[in-house]
């Protein structure tokens, strides 16, 4: 049996981050992908807004790794020339209950270290965005958008240039956890097995379900998978708004929000839709709920603007009544099993995350 040193399941792009950062850090590494190409999965069915850690509890991993992932990312797209922009955004209040819970956003926020987050009032926010109805905003001007793929690609060259390898339509199957590591059996068409010192198992809605096939690995240590649908629609025509507007947040997602791409182009969503798999068709029905939704900030929304897009899957790992949900990053002190890292509920801030879960994965090994 081959043996490598790290084996990362998941060509995502906290996989790829992951990957990139033990290749850094003078690791042998190999990246199985189950899929033909990178970031099939999650990381290409997101807004791909670069978040600035403002909702998450303030002890959580999400807020640090949201805050410190972002600030690394602007670095990173910024030394590479990736596609990105630092557009801004609002959270926009649109009756007198919801300006109430503004400062309570703010508090979390600021909890967080985001430092530059500041409460406006209606008039600011209709200056700053005049398609805009509010009762009072929160202008986080730290929020940005980025060209996920690019940011990928990039990922997986720097990964490359430092040793890495990647195999395509390699979906591990199994594992043993064994003394020197972790055994894995990879299906496919070329069936193989390795042994690795050190297995991450960064396999997006797939972890919960690999981790099962571990042997050694506890049943009980590994969370139940549920599944939160987002769909999103587009917006025909030019879009009014030059920064990204979010309601306040809901149960289970942050409200059908405004989004720009980086030509310019406008879409919403996602919305939330609890479901029992992975599927992605959007349902033309739901724009009633998103034209209701929309028109509370953005009441200027023309009939029969709204186009079905795509749609993203949450990978959940509580069920629909609990209200918030942490990154669940399961190191050997975690489980027991040494030379295993799990990667459960990476859902967003994940995206904006990537570079610090990389950091954190690298670290936790190392103090491991
Ligand atoms: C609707 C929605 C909107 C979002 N918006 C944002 C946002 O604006 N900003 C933000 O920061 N984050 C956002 N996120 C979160 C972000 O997209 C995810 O956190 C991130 O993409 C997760 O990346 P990943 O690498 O963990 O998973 P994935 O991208 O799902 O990658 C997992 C990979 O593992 C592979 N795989 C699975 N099983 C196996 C196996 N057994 N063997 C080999 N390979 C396997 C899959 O094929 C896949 O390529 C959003 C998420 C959703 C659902």
């Amino acid at each position: 049996m081959e043996d490598v040193d790290c084996v990362v399941v998941g060509a995502g792009v906290v996989g790829l981050a992951t990957a990139r950062a033990l290749a850094l850090a003078g690791r042998e590494v190999l990246v199985l992908e189950a899929d033909n190409a990178i970031g099939t999965g999650t990381s290409s069915r997101n807004s791909e807004v670069i978040h600035a850690g403002i909702y998450y509890p303030s002890d959580s991993l999400m807020a640090k790794l949201c805050v410190a992932g972002r600030h690394q990312l602007y670095r990173y797209c910024a030394e590479r020339g990736l596609p990105h922009r630092n557009c801004g955004k609002l959270i926009v209040a649109t009756s007198p209950e919801e300006l109430e819970v503004l400062p309570g956003i703010a508090a979390r926020a600021a909890a967080n270290g985001v430092d530059d987050l500041r409460q406006i009032s209606a008039e600011e926010a209709m200056d700053l965005e005049p398609a805009l109805s509010a009762t009072g905003a929160l202008l986080s001007p730290s929020t940005g958008i980025i060209d996920s793929h690019a940011l990928m690609t990039s990922l997986l060259g720097d990964a490359e240039d430092a040793g890495a390898l990647i195999a395509f339509k390699a979906p591990v199957v199994a594992g043993r956890a064994v003394e020197a590591g972790v055994e894995i059996e990879i299906g496919g068409e070329e069936p193989a097995a390795l042994r690795c010192r050190l297995l991450v198992n960064a396999a997006g809605h797939g972890a919960p379900g690999l981790a099962r096939r571990i042997a050694g690995m506890p049943p009980e240590k590994v969370p139940q998978a549920y599944f939160a649908k987002g769909s999103y629609f587009s917006m025909t025509g030019r879009t009014p708004f030059s920064r990204l507007i979010y309601p306040v947040p809901v149960k289970g997602g942050l409200g059908i929000h405004l989004t720009l791409d980086l030509a310019g182009r406008a879409r919403f969503g996602p919305d939330v839709e609890w479901v029992d798999g992975l599927r992605y068709e959007v349902d033309p029905a739901r724009a009633e709920s998103f034209y209701r939704g929309i028109r509370r900030y953005y009441p200027g929304l023309a009939d029969g603007s709204l186009i079905p897009a795509y749609s993203g899957i949450r990978p959940k790992i509580v069920p629909p009544e609990v209200a918030s949900q942490d990154f669940l990053i399961q190191g050997p002190p975690a489980h027991g099993v040494a030379g295993l890292v799990n990667l459960f509920g990476i859902e967003s801030p994940g995206l904006t995350s990537c570079l610090a879960i990389g950091d954190h994965v690298r670290d936790t090994v190392r103090q491991g």
